[in-house]
């Protein structure tokens, strides 16, 4: 699906960060509860003759704490997940490969398929689940090259239930991601709904408010000086009264386009009222912003729309502001609003403007 600009903003939220919450507990999980048991086989095979797996259960334990520990401090969740996925893999192989405390290795190998899976995704799971489904089927296969001393009908069992447990946690984790899926875009599509206009598809006063400006308090430096520009269609009215209401909306559309098509990605243009528009030009200094404000008045014009052989000329009015903090975006609002009234007073077709 075609996703305009500004959907960005609004694709921030909800949704993905429920299944970022899924992996954290997860995570979190697996590295406290799962190191402390780690730990806890660890101590228990102190005086056990078994170097290679002490030395993993120890260096396992080491490495769950620790990567979940750093988590905190480099907040990069992401890394920590996928270091958690990959860092168990050679702990399994250990378990399998030692047989663990008293050769109860194979019992512990179950949760890291969910885990993978839920690492990694259904995809990405499923192949590392067959990379290392794979691995303890070879050591299994040579119970002569492993240290552990498993009974044959106990692997054999084993393997078949693995493979089972396998099997199922795929099927949920492929129609668990589907229905997220699915949920995060009904919830994207309300929230696109709620925060555009359905004639020019423009984003509204209330994405405005609610989600740009909201970013635009969060992260400031990205974003000043910030032009605001309020534009309002001259003598509208007459539009809709010599040729319909529909020719209305359609030059409103033509209109919306032309603004589009002349500002940059970055800009936000919103249908703020009937025929009233706010634009804003982030990163935008006083003059820059008045000369591409009368470039836009200029085109906009110079362009007309075209029906049935007439060509409907309309002409608009801006109030300009240039703000320099968020502190002033409330009042460079209203101050663009008064200067539009006054480029009406003045004789339209023109803007009017202040620096803060
Ligand atoms: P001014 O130059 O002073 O702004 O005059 P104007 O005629 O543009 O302003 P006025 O506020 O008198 O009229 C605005 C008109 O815009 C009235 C309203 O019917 C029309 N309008 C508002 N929303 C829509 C819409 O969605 N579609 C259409 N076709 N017309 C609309
Ligand atoms: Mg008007
Ligand atoms: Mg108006």
């Amino acid at each position: 699906m075609q996703h305009n600009w500004w959907e960005k903003f609004i694709s921030l939220e909800s949704s993905e960060s429920v299944d970022i919450k899924r992996k954290k507990l997860v995570l979190n999980t697996c590295s406290y509860i799962g190191g402390s048991i780690v730990l806890f086989f660890a101590l228990q095979t102190v005086y056990a003759e078994q170097p290679l797996l002490k030395l993993s259960l120890l260096v396992s334990a080491l490495f769950l704490y620790g990567n979940v520990i750093l988590s905190y401090w480099h907040k990069h969740m992401q890394l920590a997940i996928t270091a958690c996925g990959y860092g168990i893999i050679p702990l399994v192989f250990a378990i399998v490969y030692t047989g663990g405390y008293q050769n109860s290795g194979l019992y512990w190998t179950y949760p890291f398929a969910i885990t993978t899976f839920v690492f990694f995704g259904y995809f990405r799971g499923l192949l590392i689940n067959i990379f290392i489904l794979s691995v303890i089927v070879l050591m299994l296969m040579n119970p002569d090259k492993i240290i552990a001393d498993y009974r044959p009908e106990e692997t054999s069992r084993f393997l078949a239930s693995y493979m089972v447990n396998i099997l199922f946690c795929l099927i949920n984790e492929y129609f668990r991601s589907r229905s997220h899926a699915e949920l995060a875009e009904i919830n994207f599509d309300k929230q696109r709904q709620a925060n555009s206009d359905p004639l020019t598809l423009l984003p509204n006063r209330r994405f405005v408010d609610t989600v740009f400006l909201a970013n635009v308090y969060k992260e400031r430096e990205d974003y000043f000086p910030m032009m605001l520009l309020i534009l309002d269609i001259d003598h509208f009215k007459k539009i809709n009264d010599n040729y319909g209401h529909d020719i209305g909306d359609k030059v409103l559309q033509h209109i919306a386009n032309v603004m589009k098509d002349h500002t940059r990605e970055t800009d936000v243009v919103a249908r703020t009222g009937g025929e009233e528009f706010l634009i804003i030009f982030p990163k935008t200094d006083f003059q820059l912003g008045i000369t591409i404000a009368d470039k836009l008045r200029k085109i906009i014009a110079e362009s007309s729309y075209s029906y049935q052989n007439i060509e409907i000329v309309m002409t608009v009015s801006l109030g300009c502001v240039c703000v320099n903090n968020s502190q002033e975006i409330a009042h460079g609002l209203k101050r663009a609003d008064e200067l539009l009234y006054q480029a009406k007073r003045n004789g339209r077709n023109r803007i009017e403007s202040q620096l803060m």
